[in-house]
């Protein structure tokens, strides 16, 4: 591997005391720290150049380019991104010109792959997670401190688990049977996938020391082990400097980052903090709680919209009744229990699709599909006897006028009669129609409930939050909060032609 440097000042820079000086001592004891040996030839230097220029304009960066052509280098770090461009689209135009020259751009501000797609996911990820502001390389570095930190050493005692300080010059060092800590708590969290909690349990039972028992006679003296706390293995998971970069803040000003050697990759670091995010999601519903049954429950005292709300910073989740707290009505309904609720509408759920027998004699009698469908196809029958027979008896009545034994004043009284009474029939026999076809819908949708009611216990086996959220939006008309020391709830389910379709949007 090929490595070079590239730094770069402005002359605006220049002007605020910022000499091109800092980025070379931190590029230098980067370069110790990991074995890496630089010749002065690979050392491109910018004094003075604006970053609005583009690399191939700059002095120092065209001579890079040509280098780079001619495959005389293969790694290129730089203190920070802003070095070699002015903004992230210059910063990636200059990476992918690199990049088809066969050079990697490493840059130590951003300890992940700044120009990958994933290393842009992690920048945002990192923001979030940055226990120091980046901006700091701007800073003055002009007391001693602060140029012992940009030199890889720690200006004060503490020093972080996992590193040990060489008390001489304060330069930090890997301490291997920590570091080998640091790595194994790192592997039980991505690899292994334990707890936090699991993590601290498998330590202190294989007797591993914990940070704090370092910190104690007791532990040196052997006489007693702290063992570890979610707290430790959490600090150990969360803390950046194992990437490399620790923040050293000198009081009163902004933190530099001092470069230290690295015990974990950046992407295994951002691995856990992936998992960590997931898994605050996922084990604290209450803080972004989904109100399964929002829009569904209503207040059996005053009929307005039960609404999900909660209190305790989100550890208290409830319905209540919308009228209750606005100043004009209040309603006496009591609040309810946000998971007690869902619970049980959920448990009255799948009891009721557990059991499609009782269902559908529940469905049959909701919709009376027995009596009504015999009673109006009974109905239509004779309807249609009788059109005939008033059809047939109009005809005759104009055989008996055509035969002359009718007048034609009694001929056209009883035409008329005869006529309102196809008219009054053929209106019954459309609304009769009408209804069997409702009906036999209803009746192919009881026919369809066995199957339906399959579909849906293999969802309620298998059901989720979010199926849960839908399989609720699906199946519930309305949950009724009724009034009493021990609130009776009361669920409707949806019945209609509908069903079926919503049913494959759920799957
Ligand atoms: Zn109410």
């Amino acid at each position: 591997m090929l490595y070079a440097a590239y730094c770069r000042v402005s002359s605006e820079e220049q002007s605020k005391d910022e000499t091109i000086d800092i980025q070379i001592d931190i590029l230098k004891a980067y370069f110790e720290k990991n074995n890496i040996i630089v010749p002065e030839k690979r050392w491109y230097l910018d004094d003075g150049v604006s970053g609005e220029l583009i690399l191939r304009d700059r002095p120092a960066g065209a001579k890079l380019l040509l280098d780079a052509l001619d495959g005389r280098l293969t790694h290129l770090v730089i203190v920070r991104v802003n070095r070699i461009a002015r903004d992230d689209y210059a910063a990636q135009e200059a990476f992918h010109t690199l990049k088809k020259m066969g050079v990697s751009l490493i840059s130590l501000s951003e300890p992940f792959n700044y120009f990958e797609p994933s290393g842009q996911m992690m920048a945002t990820v990192f923001s979030s997670f940055a226990a120091y502001d980046r901006a700091t390389i701007k800073q003055n570095f002009s007391d001693g401190k602060a140029r012992k930190a940009r030199q890889g050493k720690l200006p004060q005692g503490a020093v972080p688990f996992g590193y040990k300080l060489n008390k001489e010059d304060m330069s930090v060092w890997i301490y291997d049977e920590q570091a080998e800590v640091v790595r194994l708590v790192y592997k039980l969290y991505i690899e292994d996938n334990l707890s936090i909690k699991a993590i601290a349990e498998y330590l202190s039972s294989m007797k591993i020391p914990a940070p704090a028992d370092y910190k104690t006679k007791w532990y040196r003296n052997h006489k007693r082990k702290g063992g570890w706390c979610e707290y430790s293995v959490n600090n150990i998971l969360r803390s950046d400097i194992y990437t490399g970069i620790y923040p050293y803040k000198p009081p009163g000003k902004n933190p530099i980052p001092v470069p230290i050697p690295q015990i974990i990759d950046p992407e295994t670091y951002f691995k856990a903090r992936k998992i960590a995010k997931t898994k605050r999601l996922f084990y604290a519903p209450n803080s972004h709680r989904e109100y399964l049954l929002r829009g569904m429950v209503f207040c059996g005292v005053c009929s307005s919209a039960y609404v999900g709300t909660s209190s305790g910073k989100g550890r208290f989740a409830y319905y209540r009744c919308t009228k209750k707290k606005s100043s004009e009505m209040s309603c006496t309904n009591q609040n309810i229990n946000a998971d007690i609720l869902e619970d049980s509408v959920w448990e009255d759920l799948c009891s009721t699709f557990r059991n499609p027998n009782k269902l559908i004699a529940e469905v049959a009698e909701e919709l009376k599909v027995s009596t009504r469908l015999d009673d109006y196809v009974t109905e239509i029958e004779e309807v249609i006897k009788r059109l005939d027979e008033v059809a047939l008896e109009r005809k005759r009545l104009l055989d008996l006028y055509a035969k002359g034994t009718l007048a034609e004043k009694e001929l056209f009284e009883a035409i008329t009669e005869r006529d309102d009474s196809l008219k009054t029939l053929q209106e019954r026999k459309a609304f009769l129609e009408q209804q069997i076809r409702i009906e036999q819908n209803h009746g192919d949708f009881i026919n369809s409930v066995p199957i339906i009611a399959e579909q849906i216990e293999r969802m309620l086996d298998n059901a989720t939050e979010e199926s849960k959220m839908s399989l609720f939006r699906t199946l519930i008309n309305r949950v009724e909060i009724m009034p009493g020391e021990s609130p009776e709830i009361r669920v409707s389910y949806r019945f209609g032609n509908t069903m079926l379709n919503d049913l494959s949007l759920v799957k």
